[in-house]
C-alpha cells in the first residue's frame, strides 16, 4: 500500500510539474475572501481555440459566467446595493427590500447579494422565464412575483411591477422597512461599473491589444461601459453589437431606426415572441444603452438557428458550455473575423453558462449534430 500511495503521488507530481496549467500554483492562487461580494469581478479571459484556428483571427471570451452569481450582473447588483447604502436608503439588517424587474440574471445576483448583505430581494419576472432561473431564485429564497409578458408601457410589465412594489413599501407607514427599486435599465451605476472594472480587466488581459469588441445588449450596461472604456484607451478598437432576431437594436445601430418591419405582414415584430434567446434584445433605447451608443460602430443580427448550432459547436470543440446570449456573441465574432485582417484580436463576452438554459435553449441545441462544422453554422 505504501508503494502504491508513493507511486501515485509521484505520478501526480510529474503530471502537475509538466502541465503549465498547474505549474505556478503558489503565485496564482487567489487570496482568500471574506464574503461572496468579494468574489465578484476579475473574471478569466480565454482563447476560443476552435474559432481562432478556423478563422485565422484570435477570438477570446471574457468569462463573466465565472462570477459567483453566474453572470456579469453580479457587478451591477453589488454596485447598486452599495450606492443605496451610501444614500442611506438600504440599511443592513433592517430587512429592507430590494425590488427588481428582471428576466433572470440580475434577479439571481440580487438574490445572492441580498442574502449575503442583509436584505430581502423581491424579483418581478415574466412568467416564461426559464425554469432553471426560477429554481435558482427559489433556492436563494427570494420573493418571486411572476407577471405576464407585456410591453413596457403596460403598468403590469415586470419592470413597472417592481417599481410599484418599491413605492408601496416606501409609502407604507405601518412598517419600518424601506423598499428600493434597483432599475437596472435606467440606473447609471450599471454602465459605470463595466466602465470601471470589466473594460479595464479586458484591456489588461489582452495586453493592450484588441481590434474588435462584441457583445449583445439587454440593459445596454455591458456594451456601453466596456466600449466607452476601450475606446478611451485605444483608437483602433471597433465595437459591434450582436443582436437576436426580433430585436430592434440591430436596425437602430445600423440604420438609425428602431423597429424591425416584417415585410410579409407589414406588422411590427416584438422581441420575446419569436426568439429563444434570453437576456438580450429590446425594442427601446434604455439610459444605459444610450450612454454607450456613440461607441458602437456596427451591428450583427444572429438567428436562433445559428445560436443553437454555435452553442453545440463550442461545447463539442472547446468544452465551453454557454448560454444563448454568449452563443450569439460567438456567431457575431466569427462574422467579424470573416471580414477582418488575419490575426485580428476579437473579444466577446461569455455572459452566462448553459446550465441556466437546459430546459429551453439547450433542449433545442441538443437536436443539433454534435459534429457540426463551423461552415454549416453561419447562414448567408
Ligand atoms: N446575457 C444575459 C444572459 C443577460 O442576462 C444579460 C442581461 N440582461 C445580458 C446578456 C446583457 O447584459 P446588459 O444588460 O449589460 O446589456
Amino acid at each position: 500500500a505504501v508503494i502504491i500511495a508513493f507511486s501515485s503521488s509521484y505520478i501526480t507530481y510529474k503530471l502537475v510539474s509538466k502541465n503549465a496549467e498547474y505549474k505556478s500554483l503558489k503565485d496564482q492562487v487567489p487570496k482568500r475572501k471574506d464574503n461572496v461580494a468579494e468574489l465578484i469581478g476579475n473574471t478569466p479571459l480565454v482563447k476560443i481555440q476552435s474559432l481562432s484556428n478556423e478563422t485565422g483571427c484570435e477570438i477570446y471570451a471574457k468569462l463573466e459566467l465565472a462570477n459567483p452569481g453566474g453572470s456579469a450582473k453580479d457587478r451591477v447588483a453589488l454596485t447598486v446595493i452599495r450606492h443605496f447604502e451610501e444614500t442611506g436608503e438600504l440599511v443592513p439588517g433592517r430587512n429592507d427590500v430590494l425590488f427588481e424587474g428582471t428576466s433572470g440574471s440580475t434577479g439571481i445576483s440580487f438574490a445572492m447579494l441580498c442574502n449575503a448583505l442583509g436584505y430581502t430581494a423581491h424579483i418581478c419576472l415574466p412568467d416564461d422565464t426559464s425554469n432553471e432561473k426560477l429554481q435558482l431564485l427559489e433556492s436563494y429564497g427570494a420573493e418571486i412575483e411572476k407577471v405576464k409578458p407585456a410591453s413596457i408601457v403596460d403598468p403590469n410589465q415586470y419592470v413597472n411591477a417592481a417599481r410599484k412594489g418599491a413605492l408601496e413599501l416606501q409609502n407604507d407607514k405601518s412598517t419600518e422597512y424601506n423598499g428600493v427599486f434597483a432599475d437596472q435599465f435606467e440606473n447609471d451605476n450599471n454602465w459605470r461599473i463595466h466602465y470601471a472594472t470589466t473594460g479595464p480587466e479586458i484591456w489588461e488581459q489582452m495586453n493592450h491589444d484588441i481590434d474588435y469588441f462584441v457583445t449583445g445588449s439587454g440593459t445596454g450596461g455591458t456594451i456601453a461601459g466596456c466600449s466607452r472604456y476601450l475606446k478611451s484607451v485605444s483608437d483602433k478598437i471597433k465595437v459591434f453589437l450582436a443582436d437576436p432576431q426580433g430585436s430592434g437594436m440591430f436596425n437602430r445601430v445600423k440604420y438609425g431606426v428602431m423597429y424591425d418591419q416584417v415585410e410579409k405582414e407589414g406588422t411590427r415584430r416584438r422581441h420575446q415572441v419569436d426568439t429563444l434567446i434570453e437576456g438580450i434584445g429590446l425594442n427601446r433605447v434604455t439610459h444605459n444603452f444610450f450612454q454607450g451608443e456613440h461607441c458602437i460602430d456596427d451591428s450583427i443580427r444572429v438567428t436562433d438557428e445559428e445560436a443553437l448550432k454555435m452553442a453545440r459547436y463550442l461545447s463539442a470543440n472547446d468544452g465551453l458550455f454557454v448560454g444563448s446570449s454568449s452563443s450569439i456573441n460567438a456567431v457575431a465574432a466569427v462574422r467579424i473575423a470573416q471580414n477582418a485582417k488575419p490575426g485580428s484580436k476579437i473579444v466577446m463576452i461569455a455572459c452566462d453558462s448553459g446550465s441556466r438554459h437546459l430546459s429551453k435553449f439547450w433542449k433545442e441545441a441538443l437536436k443539433v449534430d454534435k459534429n457540426i462544422q463551423l461552415k454549416d453554422i453561419l447562414e448567408q
